[in-house]
Protein backbone atom coordinates (compact mmCIF):
# COMPACT_ATOMS: atom_id res chain seq x y z
CA UNK A 1 0.00 0.00 0.00
CA UNK A 2 1.41 3.31 -1.10
CA UNK A 3 1.20 5.95 1.85
CA UNK A 4 -0.79 9.15 1.79
CA UNK A 5 1.65 12.06 1.31
CA UNK A 6 0.06 14.57 3.14
CA UNK A 7 3.14 17.16 2.48
CA UNK A 8 1.93 16.88 -1.29
CA UNK A 9 -1.18 18.68 -0.29
CA UNK A 10 0.26 20.76 2.10
CA UNK A 11 4.27 21.86 2.91
CA UNK A 12 2.83 23.48 6.15
CA UNK A 13 1.39 20.79 8.22
CA UNK A 14 3.90 20.27 11.40
CA UNK A 15 1.32 17.49 13.04
CA UNK A 16 -0.92 14.96 11.54
CA UNK A 17 -3.04 11.69 13.05
CA UNK A 18 -1.90 8.22 11.25
CA UNK A 19 -1.89 4.62 11.81
CA UNK A 20 1.33 2.39 11.84
CA UNK A 21 0.40 0.31 8.80
CA UNK A 22 3.83 -1.70 9.63
CA UNK A 23 7.45 -1.62 11.49
CA UNK A 24 10.64 -3.67 10.93
CA UNK A 25 13.85 -4.24 12.33
CA UNK A 26 16.44 -2.44 9.39
CA UNK A 27 19.20 -4.76 8.80
CA UNK A 28 21.42 -2.31 7.76
CA UNK A 29 20.43 -0.07 10.80
CA UNK A 30 23.05 1.97 12.08
CA UNK A 31 23.71 5.13 14.91
CA UNK A 32 20.02 3.65 16.84
CA UNK A 33 18.36 3.90 13.54
CA UNK A 34 16.86 0.41 13.43
CA UNK A 35 13.16 0.54 13.03
CA UNK A 36 11.53 1.06 9.80
CA UNK A 37 8.25 2.48 10.50
CA UNK A 38 5.58 2.64 7.97
CA UNK A 39 2.36 5.01 8.48
CA UNK A 40 -1.11 5.18 6.45
CA UNK A 41 -0.22 8.55 6.12
CA UNK A 42 2.58 11.10 6.60
CA UNK A 43 3.50 14.79 6.26
CA UNK A 44 7.89 13.50 7.24
CA UNK A 45 9.20 14.52 3.48
CA UNK A 46 12.07 11.36 2.35
CA UNK A 47 14.96 12.32 1.24
CA UNK A 48 14.18 13.08 -2.53
CA UNK A 49 14.83 15.61 -5.38
CA UNK A 50 17.70 17.05 -3.34
CA UNK A 51 15.94 18.05 -0.49
CA UNK A 52 17.38 16.41 2.69
CA UNK A 53 14.68 14.26 4.45
CA UNK A 54 12.28 15.16 7.40
CA UNK A 55 12.99 14.31 11.36
CA UNK A 56 11.08 14.45 14.12
CA UNK A 57 9.06 12.28 17.04
CA UNK A 58 5.56 9.95 16.93
CA UNK A 59 3.90 10.30 19.59
CA UNK A 60 1.70 7.53 21.58
CA UNK A 61 -1.20 8.71 23.56
CA UNK A 62 -0.16 11.96 23.45
CA UNK A 63 2.96 10.76 25.79
CA UNK A 64 5.49 8.35 24.95
CA UNK A 65 7.61 9.74 22.37
CA UNK A 66 10.06 7.64 19.81
CA UNK A 67 12.37 9.93 17.85
CA UNK A 68 12.23 10.08 13.90
CA UNK A 69 16.03 10.14 12.83
CA UNK A 70 15.29 9.86 8.75
CA UNK A 71 12.83 9.49 6.29
CA UNK A 72 13.25 7.10 2.93
CA UNK A 73 10.86 5.93 0.03
CA UNK A 74 10.58 2.82 -1.49
CA UNK A 75 8.70 2.23 -3.89
CA UNK A 76 5.64 4.12 -3.18
CA UNK A 77 6.20 3.46 0.28
CA UNK A 78 7.95 6.07 2.72
CA UNK A 79 9.89 4.82 6.11
CA UNK A 80 10.68 6.43 9.21
CA UNK A 81 14.21 5.37 10.68
CA UNK A 82 13.03 5.14 14.42
CA UNK A 83 15.50 4.42 17.29
CA UNK A 84 12.40 2.57 18.86
CA UNK A 85 9.41 -0.08 17.38
CA UNK A 86 5.77 0.69 17.82
CA UNK A 87 3.18 -1.90 16.85
CA UNK A 88 1.37 -2.12 13.95
CA UNK A 89 -2.54 -0.44 14.63
CA UNK A 90 -1.06 2.08 16.77
CA UNK A 91 -2.96 5.33 16.47
CA UNK A 92 0.23 7.65 16.39
CA UNK A 93 0.73 11.82 16.32
CA UNK A 94 3.58 12.74 13.82
CA UNK A 95 5.61 15.51 14.65
CA UNK A 96 8.10 17.47 12.12
CA UNK A 97 10.96 19.05 13.35
CA UNK A 98 9.28 22.13 12.03
CA UNK A 99 12.94 24.62 11.81
CA UNK A 100 14.48 21.80 10.20
CA UNK A 101 11.91 21.49 7.30
CA UNK A 102 11.23 25.17 7.17
CA UNK A 103 14.94 25.93 6.69
CA UNK A 104 14.31 22.85 3.92
CA UNK A 105 11.41 25.43 2.42
CA UNK A 106 13.47 28.39 1.93
CA UNK A 107 16.76 26.39 0.66
CA UNK A 108 14.88 24.90 -1.68
CA UNK A 109 12.57 27.41 -2.74
CA UNK A 110 15.42 30.04 -3.25
CA UNK A 111 16.93 27.54 -5.43
CA UNK A 112 13.78 27.53 -7.53
CA UNK A 113 13.81 31.26 -8.31
CA UNK A 114 17.39 31.56 -9.04
CA UNK A 115 17.79 28.03 -10.94
CA UNK A 116 14.38 29.78 -12.75
CA UNK A 117 16.37 33.28 -13.42
CA UNK A 118 19.95 31.58 -14.30
CA UNK A 119 18.76 29.24 -16.61
CA UNK A 120 16.74 31.55 -18.51
CA UNK A 121 19.43 33.88 -18.97
CA UNK A 122 21.63 31.11 -20.06
CA UNK A 123 19.99 29.09 -21.70
CA UNK A 124 20.95 26.10 -20.03
CA UNK A 125 19.97 23.69 -16.97
CA UNK A 126 20.02 23.02 -13.73
CA UNK A 127 22.24 19.67 -14.10
CA UNK A 128 22.93 19.52 -10.25
CA UNK A 129 21.62 20.37 -6.30
CA UNK A 130 22.63 19.20 -3.35
CA UNK A 131 21.48 20.47 0.15
CA UNK A 132 24.50 19.64 2.35
CA UNK A 133 23.76 20.39 6.39
CA UNK A 134 25.16 23.99 5.68
CA UNK A 135 25.42 25.29 1.73
CA UNK A 136 23.12 24.23 -1.22
CA UNK A 137 25.13 23.23 -4.12
CA UNK A 138 23.99 23.76 -7.85
CA UNK A 139 25.36 23.09 -10.79
CA UNK A 140 24.79 24.46 -14.04
CA UNK A 141 25.70 23.32 -17.48
CA UNK A 142 26.73 27.32 -18.63
CA UNK A 143 29.54 29.30 -17.79
CA UNK A 144 28.00 31.88 -15.36
CA UNK A 145 30.10 34.72 -14.84
CA UNK A 146 30.44 36.81 -11.32
CA UNK A 147 28.64 39.80 -13.19
CA UNK A 148 25.64 38.28 -14.24
CA UNK A 149 25.45 36.43 -10.65
CA UNK A 150 25.31 39.26 -8.81
CA UNK A 151 22.68 40.94 -11.16
CA UNK A 152 20.56 37.62 -10.66
CA UNK A 153 21.32 37.93 -6.83
CA UNK A 154 19.49 41.29 -7.08
CA UNK A 155 16.81 40.44 -8.87
CA UNK A 156 15.83 37.43 -7.24
CA UNK A 157 16.16 39.33 -3.99
CA UNK A 158 13.64 41.78 -5.50
CA UNK A 159 11.41 39.12 -6.89
CA UNK A 160 11.19 37.81 -3.15
CA UNK A 161 10.46 40.98 -1.44
CA UNK A 162 7.51 41.63 -3.88
CA UNK A 163 5.92 38.70 -1.95
CA UNK A 164 5.03 36.48 -5.51
CA UNK A 165 2.56 33.39 -4.63
CA UNK A 166 3.45 30.14 -5.17
CA UNK A 167 1.30 27.74 -7.03
CA UNK A 168 1.64 23.63 -7.64
CA UNK A 169 -0.18 21.67 -9.76
CA UNK A 170 -1.07 18.88 -11.81
CA UNK A 171 -1.74 19.49 -14.96
CA UNK A 172 -3.30 16.87 -17.78
CA UNK A 173 -1.18 15.81 -20.54
CA UNK A 174 -2.01 18.04 -23.49
CA UNK A 175 -1.54 21.19 -20.99
CA UNK A 176 1.86 19.90 -20.50
CA UNK A 177 2.74 19.45 -23.88
CA UNK A 178 2.00 23.07 -24.27
CA UNK A 179 4.13 24.10 -20.89
CA UNK A 180 7.70 25.24 -21.13
CA UNK A 181 8.91 23.87 -18.14
CA UNK A 182 12.55 22.67 -16.11
CA UNK A 183 12.80 19.24 -15.40
CA UNK A 184 15.54 17.59 -13.16
CA UNK A 185 14.76 14.37 -14.76
CA UNK A 186 12.10 12.26 -16.82
CA UNK A 187 9.00 11.55 -14.48
CA UNK A 188 6.66 9.01 -15.37
CA UNK A 189 2.70 9.30 -14.31
CA UNK A 190 1.27 12.91 -12.91
CA UNK A 191 3.66 15.68 -13.26
CA UNK A 192 3.36 18.03 -10.43
CA UNK A 193 4.84 21.50 -11.38
CA UNK A 194 6.14 24.19 -8.86
CA UNK A 195 5.63 27.69 -10.36
CA UNK A 196 6.84 31.18 -8.66
CA UNK A 197 4.92 33.18 -11.54
CA UNK A 198 7.49 35.35 -13.59
CA UNK A 199 10.32 33.40 -12.25
CA UNK A 200 10.54 29.70 -12.26
CA UNK A 201 8.16 26.53 -13.74
CA UNK A 202 9.80 23.13 -12.83
CA UNK A 203 8.68 19.77 -12.41
CA UNK A 204 9.32 18.92 -8.73
CA UNK A 205 8.12 17.05 -5.48
CA UNK A 206 10.13 18.89 -2.88
CA UNK A 207 8.17 21.23 -0.26
CA UNK A 208 8.03 25.09 -0.87
CA UNK A 209 7.24 28.43 0.47
CA UNK A 210 3.53 29.64 -0.51
CA UNK A 211 4.87 33.02 -0.98
CA UNK A 212 8.43 34.16 -2.02
CA UNK A 213 8.50 36.58 0.84
CA UNK A 214 9.20 33.53 3.37
CA UNK A 215 12.47 33.06 1.55
CA UNK A 216 13.55 36.33 3.12
CA UNK A 217 16.34 36.63 1.22
CA UNK A 218 19.35 34.85 -0.76
CA UNK A 219 22.67 35.04 -1.12
CA UNK A 220 25.52 33.80 -3.17
CA UNK A 221 28.30 32.72 -1.45
CA UNK A 222 30.59 31.06 -4.00
CA UNK A 223 31.10 30.83 -8.09
CA UNK A 224 33.31 27.69 -9.15
CA UNK A 225 33.75 26.85 -13.08
CA UNK A 226 34.18 22.80 -13.21
CA UNK A 227 35.20 21.67 -16.99
CA UNK A 228 32.22 23.76 -19.44
CA UNK A 229 29.65 24.46 -16.00
CA UNK A 230 29.56 26.53 -13.26
CA UNK A 231 29.46 25.23 -9.91
CA UNK A 232 27.48 27.80 -7.50
CA UNK A 233 26.71 27.48 -3.10
CA UNK A 234 24.02 29.64 -2.58
CA UNK A 235 22.61 30.05 0.81
CA UNK A 236 18.71 31.22 1.26
CA UNK A 237 16.45 32.81 4.25
CA UNK A 238 17.97 31.97 8.10
CA UNK A 239 20.61 30.21 6.64
CA UNK A 240 21.83 33.55 4.58
CA UNK A 241 21.27 35.66 7.48
CA UNK A 242 23.45 33.44 9.48
CA UNK A 243 26.11 33.33 6.89
CA UNK A 244 26.25 37.24 6.88
CA UNK A 245 25.84 38.04 10.75
CA UNK A 246 28.80 35.60 11.13
CA UNK A 247 30.70 37.47 8.48
CA UNK A 248 30.22 40.91 10.07
CA UNK A 249 30.85 39.58 13.57
CA UNK A 250 34.66 38.47 11.92
CA UNK A 251 34.88 41.46 9.94
CA UNK A 252 34.09 43.80 13.22
CA UNK A 253 36.66 41.84 14.94
CA UNK A 254 39.32 42.58 12.10
CA UNK A 255 38.13 46.10 12.09
CA UNK A 256 38.68 46.62 15.59
CA UNK A 257 42.43 45.12 15.71
CA UNK A 258 43.22 46.78 12.84
CA UNK A 259 41.60 50.22 13.80
CA UNK A 260 39.76 50.48 10.71
CA UNK A 261 36.61 51.10 9.71
CA UNK A 262 34.00 47.63 8.22
CA UNK A 263 34.43 49.09 4.83
CA UNK A 264 38.06 49.30 5.01
CA UNK A 265 39.29 46.63 6.29
CA UNK A 266 40.55 45.21 2.85
CA UNK A 267 42.20 48.23 1.79
CA UNK A 268 43.98 49.07 5.31
CA UNK A 269 45.14 44.83 5.36
CA UNK A 270 46.67 45.34 2.01
CA UNK A 271 48.30 48.72 3.20
CA UNK A 272 49.26 46.81 6.31
CA UNK A 273 50.81 44.02 4.30
CA UNK A 274 52.68 46.15 1.69
CA UNK A 275 54.36 48.05 5.02
CA UNK A 276 54.96 44.48 6.71
CA UNK A 277 57.16 43.20 3.69
CA UNK A 278 58.97 46.65 3.05
CA UNK A 279 59.84 46.50 6.91
CA UNK A 280 60.76 42.79 6.90
CA UNK A 281 63.20 44.32 3.89
CA UNK A 282 64.66 46.23 6.21
CA UNK A 283 64.87 44.11 9.10
CA UNK A 284 66.58 41.44 7.01
CA UNK A 285 69.48 44.24 5.54
CA UNK A 286 70.10 45.85 9.04
CA UNK A 287 70.56 41.19 10.37
CA UNK A 288 72.80 41.13 7.58
CA UNK A 289 75.19 44.24 8.42
CA UNK A 290 75.10 42.96 12.08
CA UNK A 291 76.31 39.44 11.54
CA UNK A 292 78.87 40.77 8.66
CA UNK A 293 80.06 43.12 11.96
CA UNK A 294 80.04 40.30 14.09
CA UNK A 295 81.89 38.02 11.51
CA UNK A 296 84.28 40.09 11.13
CA UNK A 297 86.04 38.96 15.00
CA UNK A 298 86.57 35.50 13.63
CA UNK A 299 88.64 36.96 9.87
CA UNK A 300 90.81 34.45 8.78
CA UNK A 301 90.42 32.14 12.15
CA UNK A 302 89.77 28.86 9.93
CA UNK A 303 87.52 26.74 11.99
CA UNK A 304 85.11 28.21 14.30
CA UNK A 305 82.02 27.17 16.66
CA UNK A 306 79.37 30.31 17.03
CA UNK A 307 76.28 30.77 19.20
CA UNK A 308 74.08 33.57 18.47
CA UNK A 309 70.33 33.53 20.03
CA UNK A 310 67.65 35.06 17.96
CA UNK A 311 67.99 33.80 14.24
CA UNK A 312 65.32 32.54 12.04
CA UNK A 313 66.57 29.18 10.39
CA UNK A 314 67.35 31.65 7.42
CA UNK A 315 69.34 33.70 9.57
CA UNK A 316 71.46 31.16 11.14
CA UNK A 317 72.30 29.71 7.23
CA UNK A 318 73.30 33.50 6.27
CA UNK A 319 75.57 34.26 9.30
CA UNK A 320 77.03 30.51 8.43
CA UNK A 321 77.66 31.57 4.77
CA UNK A 322 79.31 35.10 5.94
CA UNK A 323 81.84 33.42 8.75
CA UNK A 324 82.42 30.99 5.77
CA UNK A 325 83.47 33.59 4.06
CA UNK A 326 85.28 35.14 6.54
CA UNK A 327 87.12 32.80 8.88
CA UNK A 328 87.86 30.54 5.73
CA UNK A 329 87.42 27.47 7.90
CA UNK A 330 84.72 24.83 8.99
CA UNK A 331 82.24 27.30 10.40
CA UNK A 332 79.31 26.26 12.57
CA UNK A 333 76.48 27.98 13.64
CA UNK A 334 74.18 27.26 16.22
CA UNK A 335 71.06 29.57 17.50
CA UNK A 336 68.46 28.56 20.21
CA UNK A 337 64.90 27.30 19.69
CA UNK A 338 61.68 28.41 21.30
CA UNK A 339 61.07 25.45 22.75
CA UNK A 340 64.66 23.30 23.23
CA UNK A 341 67.29 22.77 21.13
CA UNK A 342 69.43 24.21 18.69
CA UNK A 343 69.09 25.35 14.62
CA UNK A 344 72.41 25.11 13.20
CA UNK A 345 74.02 25.57 10.08
CA UNK A 346 77.36 24.46 8.91
CA UNK A 347 79.64 25.48 5.96
CA UNK A 348 82.95 24.12 4.85
CA UNK A 349 83.12 25.40 0.89
CA UNK A 350 85.23 23.02 -1.20
CA UNK A 351 84.67 20.09 1.09
CA UNK A 352 82.16 17.25 1.94
CA UNK A 353 80.73 17.45 5.19
CA UNK A 354 78.08 14.78 4.81
CA UNK A 355 80.20 12.46 7.06
CA UNK A 356 80.68 15.07 9.55
CA UNK A 357 76.93 16.19 9.71
CA UNK A 358 76.08 12.45 10.09
CA UNK A 359 78.39 12.16 13.53
CA UNK A 360 77.43 15.22 14.70
CA UNK A 361 73.48 14.31 14.22
CA UNK A 362 74.20 11.20 16.02
CA UNK A 363 75.92 12.86 18.70
CA UNK A 364 73.51 15.34 19.32
CA UNK A 365 70.05 13.62 18.67
CA UNK A 366 69.90 16.09 15.44
CA UNK A 367 68.56 16.14 12.23
CA UNK A 368 69.21 17.58 8.63
CA UNK A 369 71.83 17.61 6.42
CA UNK A 370 73.06 19.21 3.30
CA UNK A 371 75.36 18.79 -0.31
CA UNK A 372 78.50 21.04 -1.45
CA UNK A 373 79.79 21.50 1.95
CA UNK A 374 76.87 23.25 3.29
CA UNK A 375 74.60 22.12 5.52
CA UNK A 376 71.12 22.74 7.57
CA UNK A 377 69.16 21.54 10.35
CA UNK A 378 68.22 21.33 14.37
CA UNK A 379 69.56 19.51 17.57
CA UNK A 380 68.21 18.86 20.50
CA UNK A 381 70.95 19.20 23.08
CA UNK A 382 72.49 21.19 25.32
CA UNK A 383 75.00 23.96 24.41
CA UNK A 384 77.68 22.22 26.98
CA UNK A 385 77.18 18.89 24.60
CA UNK A 386 77.89 21.04 21.39
CA UNK A 387 80.78 22.39 22.38
CA UNK A 388 82.11 19.77 24.10
CA UNK A 389 81.47 17.43 20.20
CA UNK A 390 83.39 20.46 18.48
CA UNK A 391 86.36 20.21 20.65
CA UNK A 392 86.82 16.71 20.13
CA UNK A 393 85.99 16.77 16.87
CA UNK A 394 89.19 19.26 16.19
CA UNK A 395 90.84 17.83 19.11
ZN1 LIG B 1 11.12 22.11 -5.74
Amino acid sequence: MQTEKLYYEDAYIREFEAEVISCSRLTDGKDGTVFAIELDRTAFYPEGGGQTADTGYMCIDGNDRVRILDTREKEGRILHYADYPIEPGTKVEGLIDWDRRFDHMQQHSGEHIVSGMICKRFICDNIGFHMGSDTVIIDYNADVDRVSLNEIEAEANRYIWEAHESRIFFPDKEELDKLHYRSKKEIAGDVRITEFPGADICACCGTHVKNSAEVGLVKFISLQHIGKGTRIGLLSGKRALDFLSMNFEQNSEVAKAMAASLDKTASVYLKQKEELKEAKFRASEAEEKYLKYEAEKYRDKGNVLVFEDGLTADGVRKYCVILGETAGGRCAVFSRDKDAGFKYAVIYPGHDIREFIKTMNSALSGRGGGKDGFAQGSVQAEEGQIREFFSSVLA
